[in-house]
C-alpha cells in the first residue's frame, strides 16, 4: 500500500475545483465519459497495431447509480491503468493539468468565454464528489489498482482483486450534489452531452419486444381474433447513437437519412428543414457537420434548436458565436471539430486564425450550396425564397465575399410573383424605368394591401413593382445603390405621385398660374395645420386624385434603417413620421377650393385631406369620428 500527497505546491486545489464555475458542475460527467471513450479507442488502436494482445469484446461504457451507497459509477472496458500509470497519469500529469487550468481561470468569475471547459479533466469529479475511487485493471499482465482520494491532497493507492480489464470511477457524491444521484438528472446529462458518443453508453436496462418472438393470433370461443401479447425481453439501455449522420460520407446518405437526423437532433421540432449542407474538410483544419436551413415560422425562436458544436462527437456548446458567421446562426445542425480551441476566451477565439478559416469555409459552403440549388432547380429555389431570404440578405450585408456570390442568386420578387435576379431585373426595366436624368428607378412595395393604389398606378404605367418586405431590406438597397454605377435608385411606390417617381418629360400643363399657386399654398397649410405634413403642389393628370399622401423615400428609409440598426449616422433620435401632401392643381376640386370663401375652403380641404388619409389608413381617433359625422352631414 502506498500513501502520499498529490502535490505540495497547492494545498487548496480541491476547494478551488469545487467552487469552479458553479453552474457548470455537470460537466464532470462528460469529462469522465470522454476519458472512458479515450481508453476504449486507444485500446482498439493498440489491438489493431498488434501492441495489445487481447480481445476488445463488447466495448461499452456503463453508468450506474447506487442510491444507498450514494455513488455514481462510470465503468469502461478500455485499456485500464497499472498502479504505476495511475501514479503517473492521475497523481502527476492530470493533477498538474488541472492545476494549470484552474490557475488560468480562477480569476475569471464570469468568463463566458470559456466554452466547453475541456481541460479540467479527471479532477472535475471533485466538483460533485467528496471522495473519488478508481479501480482499474490494465490490459497488461499486472494486478489491478485501487486509488482513493477524499478531496484532500492525500491519496491511497493499493492493489485490488479486479480481474476484468478496464476502469471504474466511483464517485461518492457530496451532500450538496445529491441531484447527481437522480436517474432523471443523469439521463438528461447523457442526452445533452453524449447522445452521439463514439462508444456505446449503457444506462440501466429497458424492456423491448422480443424480436425472436412472433405473437400468435388466437381465436376465442366466439371466433374473435386477438393477438397474444408480444413477449418482452430486457436489454441494455444504450442512450447514444455512435454513428450519427455527420460522421458518415455524404455519398452514403440519402435525403431520408438527413431528414431522420434532423428529427433525431431536434425531437421537438415538427417542421422539416428546407435543405441541408454537409460539411467535410480535413485540411487546413478538421471539420465535419451538417447544417440545415430551417423553415422560418411565424414564431421563430432563435434561442431554441441552435447549431450545436461537438468535439469528436461530444457536445460542447450550442453557442457558436465567433465560429459560425452571425448571419448563419439562424441555421440548425451540428459542427464537429477537434481543431476549435475550446477553453479559450471568445475574443481570443475571434482572432484565432483557424477559427477565422472555419468561419470562412462555412460561409463558402453555404454560398456554393445555394448557388447550386438555384442553378439546378430554380423553380424550387423560388418557392423557398421567402423562407431563406432573411438569412441571405443579412449575409449579403455583413459579408462581402458572400455578397459577391449571392448577388447572382438573390431574388427580387414582384407583386405578381415573378422572381428576378438583380441582373434580370435591371435588364427588364432599364428602358422603361429610367427617368429623364438617367436614373434607373426600381419600384417596390412593402405591403400589397396598404400600398394597393400606388402599386396599381405604377402597374398602369407598365412598371414592375417588387415586393420587398424583410426588415433589413433598406440596408441592402442602400448597398446596392452605392455599390453599383450610382444610377440605380430604389423607391417605394408610395414615396410620391407616380409621375414624380420616374420623371419623364414634363408634359402636363398646369391649369393654375404661379400667382394662384402662391395664393393656394398658405390656404392649404393653414387648414391642415399639422407639422408632419409638407404641402407640395403638382400639376398632374386631372383624373388623378386631388390629394395624395406620400411618404418621402429618404426620411422613411433612414427611419427604418435606424430601427434595424446602422442608420444612425445622421443622429436622428426618434424620428417622427413625415408625410407629403401632394395636391393636384389640375383637379377640379382644387380650383373650387381656390375660388371658395374661407368657410367653404376649410370644409373642402378637411374633407379631401381626411379622404386622402383614409385611403392610407392614417385616419384614426377623434379625426375619424369627426370625419364620419361631417360626411353624414354632407349626404343629409
Ligand atoms: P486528459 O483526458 O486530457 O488526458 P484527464 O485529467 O481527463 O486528462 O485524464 C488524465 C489521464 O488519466 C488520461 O490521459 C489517462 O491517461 C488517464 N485516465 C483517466 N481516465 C481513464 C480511464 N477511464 N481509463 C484509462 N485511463 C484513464
Ligand atoms: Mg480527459
Amino acid at each position: 500500500m502506498s500513501k502520499g500527497n498529490i502535490n505540495v505546491s497547492v494545498e487548496n486545489i480541491f476547494p478551488l475545483i469545487k467552487k469552479f464555475l458553479y453552474s457548470d458542475h455537470e460537466i464532470f460527467l462528460r469529462e469522465l465519459i470522454s476519458n472512458a471513450t479515450d481508453a476504449t479507442t486507444k485500446l482498439k488502436h493498440l489491438i489493431s497495431i498488434g501492441e495489445a494482445k487481447t480481445e476488445l469484446g463488447d466495448a461499452k461504457i456503463e453508468i450506474s447509480i447506487d442510491k444507498k451507497a450514494k455513488t455514481l459509477t462510470i465503468k469502461d472496458n478500455g485499456l485500464g491503468m497499472t498502479a504505476d500509470e495511475v501514479e503517473k497519469y492521475i497523481n502527476q500529469i492530470a493533477f498538474s493539468g488541472a492545476e494549470e487550468f484552474l490557475e488560468k481561470y480562477k480569476d475569471d468569475k464570469n468568463e463566458t468565454g470559456v466554452i466547453g471547459h475541456f481541460g479540467l479533466g479527471f479532477y472535475s469529479a471533485f466538483m460533485v464528489a467528496k471522495k473519488v475511487e478508481i479501480i482499474t485493471k490494465s490490459f497488461k499482465d499486472e494486478p489491478a489498482a485501487n486509488w482513493v482520494c477524499d478531496g484532500s491532497p492525500e491519496f491511497t493507492l493499493v492493489e485490488h482483486n479486479k480481474t476484468e480489464r478496464g476502469t471504474e470511477i466511483i464517485l461518492h457524491i457530496a451532500d450538496d450534489s445529491k441531484e447527481f444521484l437522480e436517474e432523471g438528472k443523469i439521463r438528461g446529462l447523457l442526452t445533452k452531452y453524449n447522445r452521439f458518443n463514439q462508444v456505446p453508453i449503457k444506462f440501466g436496462t429497458k424492456k423491448i419486444n422480443d424480436p425472436e418472438h412472433e405473437p400468435k393470433t388466437i381465436k376465442d370461443k366466439d371466433g374473435k381474433e386477438t393477438k397474444e401479447p408480444h413477449r418482452q425481453i430486457e436489454v441494455d439501455d444504450i442512450i447514444n447513437n455512435t454513428n450519427p449522420a455527420w460522421t458518415r460520407k455524404p455519398a452514403d446518405l440519402e435525403d431520408e437519412d438527413y431528414k431522420n437526423f434532423y428529427r433525431e437532433l431536434y425531437p421537438m421540432q415538427f417542421e422539416e428543414s428546407l435543405f441541408h449542407i454537409h460539411l467535410n474538410v480535413d485540411y487546413p483544419f478538421n471539420l465535419t457537420g451538417i447544417l440545415f436551413f430551417p423553415k422560418l415560422t411565424q414564431n421563430l425562436d432563435m434561442q431554441k434548436d441552435k447549431i450545436q458544436l461537438y468535439q469528436n462527437q461530444v457536445f460542447v456548446t450550442d453557442n457558436v458565436e465567433g465560429i459560425v458567421p452571425d448571419f448563419l446562426q439562424m441555421l440548425k445542425g451540428v459542427i464537429d471539430s477537434p481543431d476549435i480551441p475550446l477553453n479559450v476566451s471568445r475574443s481570443y477565439l475571434q482572432a484565432d486564425g483557424a477559427v477565422k478559416k472555419i468561419s470562412g469555409y462555412i460561409t463558402k459552403k453555404v454560398a456554393d450550396k445555394l448557388s447550386s440549388l438555384f442553378k439546378n432547380n430554380r423553380e424550387d429555389f423560388e418557392k423557398k425564397w421567402n423562407d431563406i431570404k432573411v438569412i441571405i440578405e443579412y449575409g449579403m450585408l455583413s459579408e462581402d465575399k458572400f455578397f459577391d456570390k449571392a448577388k447572382k442568386f438573390a431574388l427580387y420578387p414582384t407583386v405578381d410573383d415573378t422572381y428576378f435576379t438583380f441582373d434580370e431585373l435591371v435588364e427588364k426595366t432599364k428602358d422603361s424605368q429610367t427617368d429623364k436624368d438617367g436614373n434607373h428607378v426600381i419600384l417596390y412595395a412593402a405591403n400589397k394591401d396598404a400600398q394597393h393604389s400606388f402599386i396599381q398606378a405604377a402597374k398602369d404605367k407598365g412598371y414592375e413593382v417588387l415586393i420587398l418586405d424583410s426588415p433589413i431590406v433598406s440596408h441592402l438597397m442602400q448597398k446596392k445603390e452605392t455599390s453599383g454605377d450610382g444610377k440605380i435608385k430604389f423607391t417605394r411606390v408610395d414615396a410620391d405621385h407616380i409621375d414624380n417617381l420616374i420623371k419623364k418629360e414634363d408634359t402636363v400643363i398646369s391649369k393654375l398660374s404661379d400667382e394662384e399657386k402662391e395664393k393656394l399654398k398658405p390656404v392649404l397649410e393653414g387648414a391642415i395645420n399639422d407639422s408632419s405634413y409638407t404641402v407640395q403642389l403638382e400639376a398632374m393628370d386631372s383624373n388623378a386624385a386631388p390629394f395624395i399622401i406620400t411618404v418621402p423615400e429618404f426620411m422613411r428609409r433612414m427611419k427604418e434603417m435606424q430601427a434595424t440598426g446602422g442608420g444612425g449616422m445622421f443622429g436622428m433620435g426618434n424620428m417622427p413620421d413625415m408625410y407629403n401632401l401632394v395636391v393636384n392643381t389640375n383637379h377640379e376640386l382644387v380650383s373650387e377650393i381656390l375660388n371658395a370663401d374661407e368657410e367653404k375652403q376649410k370644409g373642402l380641404i378637411s374633407q379631401a385631406f381626411d379622404l386622402a388619409k383614409l385611403s392610407q389608413n392614417l385616419l384614426h381617433g377623434e379625426d375619424l369620428t369627426n370625419f364620419i359625422k361631417r360626411s353624414y352631414e354632407l349626404i343629409k
